[in-house]
């Protein structure tokens, strides 16, 4: 799948947070990035949990019953296995100086509550990069459509686009493979996976958000339809899409 899952491994990351609303939105927004999640509730069962098994990226609420998450990291830090393993804290707090402890405490980065999920998503690929866990990618290009792919940010002629998951993968796809047409079946197999059953008219309903949110007014389209063959990202015949 060509997003930041393309590697075998899915990274793993153990969300450590006692607010289940606050779990439930996170755990959502990262398996819709791609990412394996797990969860512990408290201090003690994240200590354990990682020691079960060690995740990729640890986020971790500062405030947490039985054991803080400051412990938690200290006694993560103490442990050779996990020195090195990044650690991002959950703060509620906007004092400098508990940021200062957080990061003196071990953690790699901090993120203060309330935050934007976008945010926190670039927070988490960027210490991923740092740790070599996921590899960098660069930036795609393809007539005057750019798209970062360690920022995961995509612009049309400097305009930033607004892109759902899904027609991210789709316009990542196209343009790793530009001109080439994709029948419905193949873009399916590509950016949805194998084993997830959808309905191949799935793939249209996707190609017109794609459309509406790369094309702007008076700008060409990108997308070309080739009749009962699929899609390719293509400019010299879009018009005539
Ligand atoms: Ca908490």
């Amino acid at each position: 799948m060509p997003d930041i899952a393309q590697n075998a491994a899915r990274p793993t990351i153990l969300v450590v947070e006692d607010e289940a609303p606050l779990m439930t939105l996170v755990r959502y927004n990262l398996e819709k990035q791609g990412f394996r999640v797990e969860e512990a509730a408290d201090g003690q069962e994240a200590l354990l949990r990682v020691a079960e098994s060690k995740p990729d990226l640890v986020l971790l609420d500062w405030m947490l019953p039985s054991l803080s998450g400051i412990e938690v990291c200290r006694q993560l830090r103490r442990k050779p296995a996990t020195r090195d393993l990044p650690i991002i804290m959950l703060t509620a707090r906007t004092e400098d100086q508990d940021q200062v402890r957080a990061l003196d405490t071990g953690a790699d980065d901090y993120v203060t509550k309330p935050f934007a999920m976008e945010g926190l998503l670039a927070r988490i690929r960027a210490l991923l990069r740092r740790s070599g866990t996921v590899p960098s990618k660069g930036t795609l290009t393809f007539h005057d459509i750019a798209m970062d792919q360690d920022a995961h940010r995509v612009t049309r002629n400097g305009r930033s686009l607004h892109l759902g998951p899904t027609e991210y993968r789709l316009l990542e796809f196209f343009m790793t493979h530009p001109g080439r047409v994709f029948s419905r079946e193949q873009l399916l197999d590509a950016v949805w996976g194998r084993d997830i059953h959808v309905e191949p008219r799935t793939v249209d309903v996707h190609i017109r958000r794609l459309r509406k949110a790369v094309n702007g007014p008076g700008e060409p389209d990108v997308i070309r339809t080739v009749r009962s063959a699929g899609y390719a990202l293509d400019l010299e015949q879009g018009a005539a899409a």
